[in-house]
């Protein structure tokens, strides 16, 4: 159906929240995502109020041919919050956090930012793990994932995740947990936005409050010598101890002195969710081995910490991506990595390894979507430039050096520290799950409506595999009322 000018008035009516279109005023920035290298033109935003606007805002999609955009924090190196010529479904007015403290249940709308959940939680003395910039979208984070400064001790964010409320590619609503849906459940917990559009997410909230947090940073030329420690110690390091090993430039303002500014360096980022006492007692080994340059760990609020690095990398700049999955880090990758790093562009590129062991590694690789718990490190490579004119230089650098560090990798990536890389990256990301995701995609969304993400292809379907057979007990989606 073409979608005419009588449509929209009327899918304005039917929705509480705002509809942006070209030549509204707003219309560039409603269309703008987080990074600056994303240009895209949808015919229409939808920013939506509730639910029920994502539902009526789906059918409409459908009803018109149109590609479906979710957005919810924005963040996505690929720009998939966002579309050429489709419909944006935008989520970012939906951040209500309800926390439960008697339950320790936290809920999240759908485009919640992290931050907005380390505000709500940490009134009661809860967290929910999530990842390292507040400003990142709940939505894009869970549904990949997961990985940040608690993942050590608590897992990837999809292991406190007990349910989630699912618009799906047909406009109706289902609940999806370990008593419903199951198959959506373990789908959603890894397999991106592929499966519906989540309202709201529900999550498992841990007792962390203030921590033991900081960098310590060491020269680059000793950076063989750190990376060769890290590997060996953080494998056996207690779990309330997190630390992500980077290459950094330091950044060139406070907390950081002066005579640092703007120095290549390399850096542990450490996390302790122990007392002062134990986190001494545990960080130890790296005061030792060799005395830091800089040593910044001290006692932070867990809000604070999780948005220390938010100034660091505001909206709108260049941001190119590539990453991996590390099972090991020999000495010849180590060498890849400095030969690299000793180039970072500029200031704000880094390259880091978030450990996953601990855990993560307690679940096995089937039990949820996410394909890599085997691996030891989640690497990001990620350069940032502010000038559009420098995009090509910092692409070609993140590629130069993922190709360099590549062979040593676990031979996948994180969805969510990936770019448009194609369909066999996706496959490698999901391994294994890969056609269970096919299948329960061909299930709830047979004509991959929701493409625009790190896309599962809908498995070709078998005779008696008709969407709504994985729902239990007769179930099916609450559909509204013909219209
Ligand atoms: C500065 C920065 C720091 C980051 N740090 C971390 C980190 O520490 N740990 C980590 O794991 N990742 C991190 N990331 C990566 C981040 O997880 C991904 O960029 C993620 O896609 C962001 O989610 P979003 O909702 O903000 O993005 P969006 O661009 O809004 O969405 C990303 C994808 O998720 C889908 N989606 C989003 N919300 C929903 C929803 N409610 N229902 C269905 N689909 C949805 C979208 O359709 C799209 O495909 C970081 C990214 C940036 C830019």
């Amino acid at each position: 159906m073409t979608m005419t000018n009588e449509a929209i008035a009327d899918l304005a009516l039917a929705v509480r929240g705002t509809i942006t279109g070209p030549g509204d005023l707003g219309y560039d920035e409603a269309r703008a995502v987080y990074n600056g290298m994303i240009d895209r033109r949808p015919a229409l935003v939808v920013r939506c109020a509730d639910t029920a606007d994502v539902m009526a805002a789906v059918r409409f999609a459908r009803e018109h041919d149109l590609a479906v955009a979710v957005r919810g924090g924005g963040h996505n190196g690929p720009g998939l919050g966002t579309v050429d010529d489709g419909l944006v479904i935008d989520l970012g007015a939906m951040r209500a956090v309800h926390v439960d403290p008697l339950q320790s249940i936290v809920d999240a709308e759908g485009g919640a930012t992290l931050g907005d959940i380390d505000h709500a939680t940490h009134a009661f003395g809860l967290a929910v793990p999530g990842g390292i910039i507040s400003t990142t979208g709940v939505g894009g984070l869970t549904l990949g994932g997961g990985v940040g400064h608690l993942t050590r001790g608590l897992g990837l964010t999809i292991d406190s995740l007990l349910g989630a409320d699912v618009v799906l590619a047909d406009g109706t609503f289902v609940r999806a947990d370990a008593d419903h849906h199951d198959d959506l459940f373990w789908a959603l917990r890894g397999g991106g936005g592929n499966f519906g559009i989540v309202t709201r997410f529900t999550f498992r909230a841990h007792r962390v409050s203030t921590v033991m947090a900081g960098p310590m940073l060491w020269e680059l030329d000793d950076a063989p010598e750190v990376m060769r420690f890290y590997r060996e110690f953080i494998g056996g390091a207690p779990r309330e101890l997190g630390g992500f090993f980077a290459f950094l430039t330091v950044p060139p303002g406070p907390p950081f002195p002066e005579e640092l500014h703007l120095r290549k360096m390399c850096a542990v980022v450490w996390t302790h969710t122990g007392s002062p006492e134990a986190a001494a007692r545990d960080l130890q080994p790296a005061r030792d081995f060799k005395r830091p340059v800089l040593d910044g760990v001290m006692a932070l609020p867990l809000p604070a910490w999780n948005a220390a690095f938010d100034a660091l990398y505001p909206r709108g700049q260049q941001q190119y991506w590539r990453g991996d999955f590390v099972t090991e880090l020999p000495d010849q990758a180590i060498a890849a990595h400095l030969e690299h790093a000793a180039e970072l562009p500029t200031w704000q590129s880094t390259m880091h390894l978030y450990p996953i062991d601990g855990a993560a590694a307690d679940r096995s690789n089937a039990d949820t979507a996410w394909a890599h718990r085997d691996a030891r490190w989640a690497e990001v490579i990620f350069a940032v430039d502010p000038d559009p004119a420098r995009a090509d230089a910092i692409r070609r650098w993140t590629i130069d050096y993922y190709e360099a560090v590549h062979p040593y990798s676990a031979g996948g990536g994180y969805v969510n520290f990936m770019m448009d890389e194609g369909q066999e990256r996706v496959r490698s990301a999901y391994r294994g799950n890969y056609d269970r995701l096919a299948r329960i995609k061909a299930r709830y969304d047979p004509d991959n409506a929701f493409h625009v993400n790190q896309n599962v292809r809908p498995a070709a379907r078998a005779a008696g595999d008709a969407a709504g057979s994985g729902r239990k007990g007769g179930e099916r989606g609450h559909r509204p009322p013909a219209r």
